[in-house]
C-alpha cells in the first residue's frame, strides 16, 4: 500500500523531486557569493516567466497575498480611485487590501460562472478617472480565466495603471506582461510556479516604479515598501552582497530550478501543455453528468476546475470517499455555495496520468455512492482528446 496520496488541489501542488532536493542544500549565509548569484539568476529567470524584459522583479518572504499587499501598498495613496474586476473569492480580497491602504475602490463582480464583461468596463472606465485597475487572471474559487490582455489594454487606454493577480496563472497561462502592457504582475511560489509555500514574487513596470517615486507620502507598511527592497533586488541582479530582511535561502535555491526547468519548457509550450490536460479534463468531467462552474470555454481557467457536485450525492462524502482514495481534491471556497463544488488542480508539472487518476477516482466514488454512468466513460473521453489533440495549434 502506497502511504502518499496525489495532491491535486489548486496550490499548494506536488512539486518536482529535483525542485525539493534543492531544498535541502546546506543552508548559506545570504550574502554568500554562490547564493547571490542564484538570487540575481532568479530574478533574471523571472522576467523571462513574466515575460517582462525590462521589469522590475521582487522575491520575498511572504505568501501570494504579501505580493497583493505589495502591489497595493506601494502604488496606492489615501482617497485615490481602484476599480476592482472581482471573478470570485481573490477579487474581494484585492478590493479588501486596496481599501485597508486608503483607496477608494468600485468593484465590478461577475456573476457566478462568468467573467465580467468588456463593454461594462469600459463603461464604467469612461466614466470615472481611475488610477489603477485590479483584476484576478484566475480566480481560484470559480475557476474563471479573465481575459487580462483586453482588460489591460482598456486600462491603459483610460489612463489606469494595471495589475494582476496571477498567483494561479503565472507559469500555466499564457501572460505577457509587456507586450500586453500591464504595470504589475504578482504571484505566490505555491501554485505553477512549483516551489513549495513561502516566496512572493512581483514584477513591476518601470512606469509602476516612477508612480511609487512620485508618491506625495511614504508607503504605510514597513516590510512591503519597495523603499527596502528595490535596494536589494538592484544589488542581487548586480551580483553585490545587501541586507534588508533575510530572503529565504533555501526556496530560492528551489526557485531558481524550477525557474529553470519553466524556462526549458517554453512559455507557450507551458501554457498549451496546461490547456491540452484542462480541455481533455473538462471533457471527461462533463462527459459524466458533471457541471463545471465556467460557463463557457471561453472563461474556463486550465490551471484549474471548479466543479458543481451532482444533485444527487452528498459532497461531503464524496470529498471524504475520493480522500480515502488517496486523491486530495480540494472543497469549495465561494461563501454563497462553497458546499455545492469541488476543485481540482491541474498546474506545474502535472501529467495526464495524474488526471486520470483523478478522474478513476472520482467515477469509482460516483458509482459506489449511485450516481449513473457508464464506467470509463470519462477517462476514455480524456483519452480520446489527448490523442486528437491538435499540436499544431502549438504557435
Ligand atoms: C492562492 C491565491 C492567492 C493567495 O495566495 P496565498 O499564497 O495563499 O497568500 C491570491 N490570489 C489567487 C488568485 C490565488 O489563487
Amino acid at each position: 500500500m502506497k502511504k502518499r496520496k496525489l495532491l491535486m488541489i489548486p496550490g499548494p501542488i506536488e512539486f518536482e523531486p529535483e525542485v525539493l532536493r534543492a531544498m535541502s542544500l546546506t543552508t548559506t549565509s545570504h550574502v554568500a557569493p554562490n547564493f547571490i548569484e542564484t538570487f540575481g539568476h532568479c530574478l533574471e529567470l523571472l522576467k523571462n516567466i513574466f515575460e517582462a524584459p525590462n521589469g522590475q522583479p521582487f522575491v520575498i518572504a511572504g505568501s501570494g497575498t504579501l505580493a497583493m499587499d505589495m502591489a497595493a501598498a506601494n502604488l496606492i495613496e489615501t482617497g485615490e480611485k481602484v476599480l476592482v474586476i472581482s471573478t470570485g473569492y481573490f477579487g474581494g480580497r484585492f478590493n479588501d487590501i486596496f481599501k485597508r491602504y486608503g483607496a477608494s475602490t468600485t468593484v465590478l463582480r461577475a456573476s457566478i460562472g462568468e467573467s465580467v464583461d468588456l463593454a461594462q468596463i469600459e463603461n464604467v472606465l469612461k466614466t470615472d478617472q481611475f488610477k489603477a485597475l485590479a483584476m484576478t487572471h484566475v480566480d481560484t474559487s470559480t475557476g474563471i480565466l479573465a481575459d487580462a490582455q483586453s482588460i489591460a489594454e482598456l486600462a491603459n487606454k483610460y489612463g489606469a495603471l494595471s495589475v494582476l493577480d496571477g498567483v494561479c496563472s503565472v507559469a500555466g497561462e499564457r501572460m505577457e506582461q509587456e507586450n500586453w502592457g500591464i504595470d504589475i504582475v504578482l504571484t505566490g511560489s505555491q501554485k505553477a510556479i512549483g516551489v513549495p509555500p513561502g516566496l512572493a514574487l512581483l514584477m513591476a513596470s518601470k512606469r509602476a516604479i516612477e508612480v511609487w517615486k512620485k508618491r506625495k507620502n511614504p508607503v504605510p507598511n514597513y516590510y512591503a515598501d519597495w523603499a527596502n527592497w528595490l535596494p536589494i533586488m538592484q544589488a542581487y541582479e548586480e551580483r553585490r552582497p545587501s541586507y534588508f530582511g533575510t530572503p529565504s535561502v533555501n526556496l530560492i535555491y528551489a526557485l531558481e530550478v524550477s525557474l529553470q526547468s519553466i524556462i526549458e519548457e517554453g512559455m507557450v509550450q507551458r501554457a498549451q501543455r496546461h490547456k491540452k490536460l484542462a480541455d481533455a479534463f473538462r471533457r471527461g468531467i462533463t462527459a459524466i453528468g458533471l457541471k463545471l462552474m465556467p460557463k463557457t470555454e471561453e472563461v474556463a481557467a486550465n490551471t484549474l476546475s471548479a466543479i458543481y457536485f451532482p444533485e444527487d450525492i452528498d459532497g461531503g462524502l464524496l470529498r471524504k470517499k475520493i480522500m480515502e482514495s488517496d486523491v486530495i481534491i480540494a472543497g469549495g471556497l465561494l461563501p454563497e455555495i462553497k458546499n455545492k463544488y469541488f476543485r481540482v488542480g491541474h498546474m506545474g508539472a502535472v501529467s495526464a496520468n495524474d488526471l486520470l487518476a483523478v478522474l478513476g477516482a472520482l467515477e469509482r466514488v460516483l458509482l459506489e455512492l449511485g450516481h449513473c454512468f457508464e464506467a470509463g466513460r470519462s477517462m476514455a473521453v480524456f483519452q480520446d482528446t489527448i490523442l486528437n489533440w491538435p499540436e499544431s495549434s502549438l504557435a
